[in-house]
């Protein structure tokens, strides 16, 4: 290799995730925290892991459970103003 152009090489460097799996790798970085890893992904997992945490998926169904009806209720309305 040519001198003075590499990166320090961490052979094990310590990589510890927010579910709490920790595992070595090699890296450049001596010591990484992650918030999701191999053990805890819903890829490998296989489940569905659903990041909500304001309940936007609640607000979201709610705001539009009506939204067809009020659609139909706008059309049959501005129809009735129209053969006036
Ligand atoms: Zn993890």
């Amino acid at each position: 290799m040519k001198a003075e152009i590499h990166p320090n090489w961490y052979a094990e460097a310590k990589v510890t995730c927010v579910c709490g799996n920790t595992f070595t790798t090699g890296s450049t970085l001596p010591e990484m925290k992650l918030d999701i890893c191999s053990a805890c992904h819903p890829f490998y997992t296989g489940k569905q892991k659903l990041v909500d945490a304001e309940g936007r998926v609640e607000r979201f169904k709610k705001r539009y459970a009506n939204f067809n009806l009020k659609a139909k209720d706008k059309a049959e309305n501005s129809s009735k103003n129209d053969s006036e």
